[in-house]
C-alpha cells in the first residue's frame, strides 16, 4: 500500500474515533474564527449531533485533516481529543499531544444570500460538502406526540432547542428552489436531499412534487440529481410519482435490521407505518421503480449486534439497495441520550465490512455519492482511497508530507 494510503486509511480511523468520542474544547475557542464569513458554521435543521446543546454559541460545521479528509465536529467535553488553539493555528490534539493542524471548511457562497421573500438561505439547505446540499422541509417529527419516536432520534428536541434562535422554520418549495439554483450556481454544487420528520397529514408527496418542480423552475435542470427520503407509504403505488416528478433516487431509512429491536426502538415505523417487513417490501418496490443502485437506506450502527446489520446491509445490497450503516451518535434530547456507542474499533471494522460488500456487489462511487445526502461518511471515503481519487493523490509523491 502506498505512504498516501496508508496515512488517509490512518486520518480515517481517527476520523470514525472522534466522530464517536467527539473533541473536547472550550466552547468560546471559535470566537477568534471568521465563522459565518469565511468559514461555515453549523445550522441545526435536522439533529444536533454534538454531545451536549450550545444554544447561542456558533461552531464551525465541518474540519479537514492534513491528507484532505473531511471530519464531521461533535462537541464533547468528556473526550480525550481535544482542540488546542495555538498563535491563530488549531490543532487536533489526543490526551493533550498534538496529532494534527486542522483546517476548517469554507463558507458557501449561497449561504449569504436570501430568498426573494427575505428568508437566509443557509436556514432552508444545509451544505454537506463536496456539492451536496440538504433540505428538512419539516424539523419536527409527529411521532413524538404519540410517544413513538425513534429512541435514537432528537429531532424535535433540536428542533426546540434551535429553531427560533438559528430561524428555522417550515420551508416552502419556492424558497427551495431559489436556494438550490443559487447552491449550484455559485458553489457548484450537484446533488440535492429533500428529508424531515413524519408529518401528521403524510402528505409528503404532494409536497416532494411541488419542490421539483420548484427546483426544475428555478435551476432550468429536468434531472437536478436529487433524493427524495420518505418513510415507508402505506400505498406502494405512490412510489413511482417521486420518480416522475424528477427525483434520481429514493431513500427510505429501516434504521434497525432485527424486526424485534425495530420495534422496540422505532415504534412509530412499526405501529404507524406498515410495521419491519411493510419497510422492507417497501425497500425491495423502491428498486423495482428506480433501478438498482438508486435506492438508499440506512441502519443506525451500534444499537443492535453486527452481525445482525451486516446481514440487513448484505440483504439488501442484493436486492439493489443501498444500505449504509452509520455510527449511533447517542444524541442530546432522544431516549437514549447517556448511553454509550460501542467503541470506534468496533464501527471501524464494520465501515471495513460495509464498503467491502458494497464493492463486491458492484456499487460504483457515484451510485453511492447520488444516494447519500452527506457524502462523505467513512465508506465514501473508503472508496476515495481506493480508487486514488482525492485531490492529494494527484500531488507529487515526494511533496507530500504523510502524517
Ligand atoms: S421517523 Fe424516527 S428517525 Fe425519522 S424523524 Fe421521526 S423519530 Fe426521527
Amino acid at each position: 500500500m502506498s505512504t498516501i494510503k496508508e496515512a488517509l486509511y490512518r486520518e480515517l480511523e481517527l476520523k470514525i474515533a472522534t466522530a464517536v468520542e467527539g473533541v473536547n474544547f472550550d466552547p468560546l475557542i471559535f470566537r477568534t474564527l471568521d465563522l459565518g464569513d469565511t468559514y461555515q458554521e453549523e445550522v441545526h435543521c435536522l439533529f444536533e449531533t454534538d454531545h451536549e446543546h450550545h444554544v447561542g454559541i456558533e461552531f464551525p460545521a465541518w474540519f479537514l485533516s492534513p491528507h484532505g479528509l473531511t471530519y464531521l465536529l461533535k462537541w464533547d467535553r468528556r473526550s480525550q481529543y481535544s482542540f488546542i488553539l495555538e498563535y491563530g493555528v488549531y490543532y487536533l490534539a489526543y490526551k493533550g499531544e498534538v496529532i494534527f493542524p486542522v483546517e476548517f471548511t469554507k463558507r458557501p457562497r449561497y449561504y449569504g444570500l436570501k430568498t426573494s421573500d427575505g428568508v437566509r438561505m443557509n436556514t432552508l439547505a444545509i451544505y454537506n460538502q463536496d456539492g451536496a446540499i440538504q433540505t428538512a422541509y419539516s424539523n419536527e417529527c409527529a411521532f413524538k406526540e404519540q410517544g413513538r419516536d425513534c429512541k435514537f432520534c432528537n429531532i424535535n428536541a433540536t428542533s426546540r432547542a434551535y429553531g427560533e434562535a438559528e430561524g428555522i422554520g417550515w420551508k416552502y418549495p419556492h424558497q427551495i428552489g431559489e436556494t438550490v439554483a443559487a447552491a449550484y450556481k455559485l458553489d457548484g454544487a450537484r446533488h440535492f436531499t429533500l428529508t424531515g420528520g413524519f408529518v401528521a397529514e403524510r402528505r409528503e408527496v404532494e409536497y416532494y412534487l411541488d419542490v421539483a418542480d420548484a427546483i426544475r423552475e428555478h435551476t432550468g435542470l429536468y434531472d437536478f440529481n436529487g433524493t427524495a427520503v420518505i418513510g415507508a407509504p402505506l400505498d406502494l403505488s405512490i412510489i413511482e410519482k417521486y420518480k416522475e416528478a424528477g427525483f434520481r433516487t429514493i431513500a427510505t431509512n429501516i434504521e434497525i435490521w432485527d424486526k424485534h429491536i425495530f420495534r422496540a426502538i422505532c415504534p412509530g415505523k412499526d405501529l404507524e407505518s406498515g410495521g419491519w417487513e411493510h419497510w422492507v417490501k417497501t425497500l425491495e418496490y423502491e428498486a423495482e421503480v428506480f433501478g438498482r443502485g438508486k435506492v438508499r437506506s440506512n441502519i443506525v450502527a451500534g444499537i443492535e449486534p453486527k452481525d445482525s446489520t451486516l446481514e440487513g446491509v448484505e440483504y439488501l445490497a442484493s436486492k439493489g439497495v443501498i444500505c449504509f450503516a452509520t455510527s449511533w451518535n447517542p444524541n442530546p434530547g432522544s431516549a437514549l441520550e447517556g448511553h454509550r456507542t460501542p467503541e470506534p474499533e468496533w464501527h471501524i471494522d464494520l465501515y471495513k465490512k460495509v464498503a467491502s460488500i458494497f464493492r463486491r456487489h458492484g456499487y460504483t462511487f457515484d451510485e453511492i455519492y447520488d444516494c447519500y445526502a452527506a457524502p462523505i461518511t467513512p465508506i465514501h471515503d473508503i472508496y476515495r482511497i481506493e480508487d486514488e481519487s482525492l485531490p492529494i493523490f494527484s500531488k507529487k509523491a515526494d511533496a507530500v508530507e504523510v502524517a
